[in-house]
């Protein structure tokens, strides 16, 4: 079977039926790109962009951002590449910015709150992304936003940045989405729907919030499985708000390489997958693998189920 997907890995991503969804990468160095473009990604879903700033003794100036970001669309070669901005705090420290002593860091300073107490950071990094992105489809999207306030905080940096470099000089083919990795951004999907061009939802930390379950917890992580339904009707949520709107909906944590969830994640109306970029061939072949009818099944059969065990044993003997 994997010698199978590998044959078949530039093929389109798509159902038995021609139901198409994106299959990207996720990438934790822009070093990586042209090897995920070797295994057949269609585009970069999630490139995290930790790396660039974990190893710098600083924050990384203007033009090593921009250095390091044309890396990865070089490689993509007009692919669409989705780039987060810096997500750090919480499990994630950076020396260089130290975060008070928190008891709780996971509910504390990471993500976008804490890139909204230094918005110059912000700023180099959007910049930098727009002044790389010039010619490519580029995607910029914000962690851990809670709702529309942290949204527009971002936007009003980014919309500046617009008006203020010359549409020459920079990405046209630009969007500002927002991850769905915190439960009060999938409830409220819809007010966020209406302002950001789309969304990505990070099961990973969606996941963790919804179940109240330490995502690296050494007992209880293996309980902590985005197949619950609680996760997946936080998922639907989003999803319908997004397409109401005309929105897409990426899943970029390690749910969208689960085997089992991939039907599932389809049959909710994903329209795009984002795994590590060795999964690439092996979920495009089990997306040839069912029909959208039999994928839209799935995901109602597993919506109507009481715990993840009960959607895995449901899918299991479908
Ligand atoms: C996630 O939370 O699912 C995600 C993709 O982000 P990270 O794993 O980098 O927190
Ligand atoms: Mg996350």
């Amino acid at each position: 079977r994997e010698a199978d997907a590998w044959e078949t890995r530039f093929e389109t991503a798509q159902t038995r039926d021609g139901h198409r969804v994106e299959v990207a990468a996720n990438l934790g160095n822009t070093a990586h790109a042209e090897d995920a473009v070797e295994r057949g990604a269609e585009g970069v879903g999630l490139l995290r962009t930790e790396f660039l700033f974990m190893a710098h003794a600083s924050a990384p100036d203007l033009s090593t951002q921009i250095d390091e970001y044309r890396q990865a669309i070089d490689a993509l070669d007009g692919r669409p590449l989705v780039a987060r901005t810096l997500d750090v705090g919480g499990d994630k420290p950076l020396p260089y910015w130290p975060v008070p002593q928190e008891d709780n860091p996971f509910l504390g300073l990471r993500g976008i709150r804490l890139a909204l107490t230094q918005p110059e950071v912000l700023e180099t990094q959007f910049r930098a992304l727009l002044m790389a992105g010039k010619d490519s489809p580029l995607r910029i999207m914000l962690p851990m936003v809670k709702d529309i306030a942290e949204f527009r905080a971002a936007k009003a940096i980014y919309d500046r940045l617009l008006s203020e470099i010359s549409p020459s000089q920079r990405a046209t083919d630009v969007q500002l989405g927002v991850m769905i990795e915190v439960p009060s951004s999938a409830l409220l999907a819809p007010s966020l729907a209406a302002e950001v061009d789309f969304f990505s939802v990070g099961t990973n930390d969606l996941t963790q919030y919804t179940l109240a379950i330490d995502r690296g917890h050494p007992e209880l992580s293996a309980q902590a499985d985005g197949l619950h339904p609680a996760v997946l009707r936080l998922i639907q949520m989003t999803v319908d708000a997004a397409h109401a709107q005309g929105k897409w909906v990426g899943v970029c944590g390690e749910l969208a390489s689960d085997a089992m969830a991939v039907p599932v994640l389809v049959g909710l109306g994903v329209d795009e997958l984002s795994v590590s970029a060795r999964q690439i061939p092996l979920v495009k072949a089990r997306l040839r693998e069912f029909d959208l009818a039999d994928a839209k099944a799935s995901a109602q059969l597993a919506l109507a189920q009481a715990t993840s065990d009960d959607v895995r044993d449901a899918l299991e003997a479908r």
